[in-house]
């Protein structure tokens, strides 16, 4: 198939890639910057990238910007979106992007006669944030939608970012008679491709650098090979529809730093929490939808290891 991914150079978009040319596709990616040495040495040293990777440039804000990239294409991997925290203005740094770039995108794909399916990169931020409690016994599916005015009055900017463009794309798409289909990951780690550190990958660089606190929060984890596989089988397989979340366990960050501190006594992890209050639950996310795509999640403790070599290998942190 010839298919493109939007943010080709990212973290998980490399993983993508990289898995597409393995099984054959043509791919056509797309960046801000083709022309940045650090977005895409990575990706021509993929096998199959001679041939059959092709990049193109692309900006979210741009209209028409995708219509030549995607015109041809049987199916669109739209990963590309802002993930940091603390943004000084969200709406402009990561609202827009996010919401607008997704309808931009598929505006193009509206009128590609050759597309058959978009996968979005959604995130389980746009599944948890509701009002339903959460406690270790509940098991959220992907019949959960998180709450924008929630997460507004959260101030979590880019769980809105990403709970508004997940909205965005499931109401254009019916309108418009686009086959979606989403991946709804918790926080991705695994081996970086890129040479760059991206937020995901950070949260556990933290854990291992000396800070004297770990946060308060439960967060779910996934490995990204698993999260690129599922991408691909969801374009690959024709009955894949709706929303895939992918969780392999939600766990504390005070878990976390006993595990890492088992697997490597020579780490300084931190020993206490950043807050006094009670630790955030942990919750259950149901895996039976990502198995239906014959997908088996690779477990936390490998993935965290991975990560924690990956990072080391890339010299961020030496021990
Ligand atoms: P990266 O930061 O590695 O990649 C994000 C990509 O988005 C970049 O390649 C960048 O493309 C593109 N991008 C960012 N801002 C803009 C913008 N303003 N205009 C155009 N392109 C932009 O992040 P991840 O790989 O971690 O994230 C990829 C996707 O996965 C995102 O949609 C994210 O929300 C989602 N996700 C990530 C999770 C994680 O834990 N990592 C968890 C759940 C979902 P360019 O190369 O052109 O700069």
């Amino acid at each position: 198939k010839v298919v493109c991914v939007t943010g080709a150079g990212g973290f998980i978009a490399s993983w993508i890639v990289k898995l597409l040319l393995q099984r054959g596709h043509t791919v056509r990616g797309t960046l801000r910057d083709p022309a940045d040495p650090k977005k895409i040495e990575h990706l021509r040293a993929l096998d199959g990238s001679a041939d059959r990777l092709h990049l193109f440039k692309a900006d979210l804000l741009e209209e028409g910007s995708f219509d030549a990239v995607v015109d041809g294409c049987e199916c669109v991997f739209h990963t590309a979106s802002p993930f940091y925290n603390n943004p000084k203005d969200p709406q402009i740094e990561l609202i827009d992007p996010a919401v607008k770039g997704t309808l931009n995108v598929l505006a193009s794909c509206k009128k590609a006669s050759s597309l058959k399916r978009v996968v979005l990169t959604s995130s389980m931020a746009a599944v948890v944030f509701t009002e339903n409690p959460l406690s270790p016994e509940v098991v959220v599916d992907d019949t959960s939608f998180s709450i924008p005015e929630l997460c507004e009055k959260a101030k979590e900017w880019y769980v809105l970012s990403k709970t508004l463009a997940e909205q965005a794309a499931w109401k254009f798409s019916k309108d418009n008679g686009i086959d979606l289909v989403t991946i709804n990951p918790a926080m991705v780690i695994g081996p970086l491709l890129q040479p760059t550190l991206n937020t995901s990958a950070q949260l556990v660089l933290y854990l291992i650098s000396g800070s004297p606190v770990y946060l308060n929060y439960s967060f779910g984890w996934v490995n990204v090979k698993d999260v690129a596989l599922a991408h691909v089988l969801a374009c690959e397989v024709p009955s894949a529809s709706g929303r895939y979340c992918m969780v392999d366990r939600v766990i504390h960050f005070s878990e976390i730093v006993k595990i890492i501190h088992e697997m490597y006594p020579s780490l300084p992890v931190p020993d206490k929490c950043a807050d006094d209050q009670p630790f955030a639950p942990t919750y259950q996310v149901s895996r039976d939808k990502v198995k239906s795509l014959g997908i088996e999640l690779t477990p936390f403790e490998t993935s965290l290891k991975e990560t924690i070599e990956c990072l080391k290998d890339k010299s961020f942190i030496s021990f």
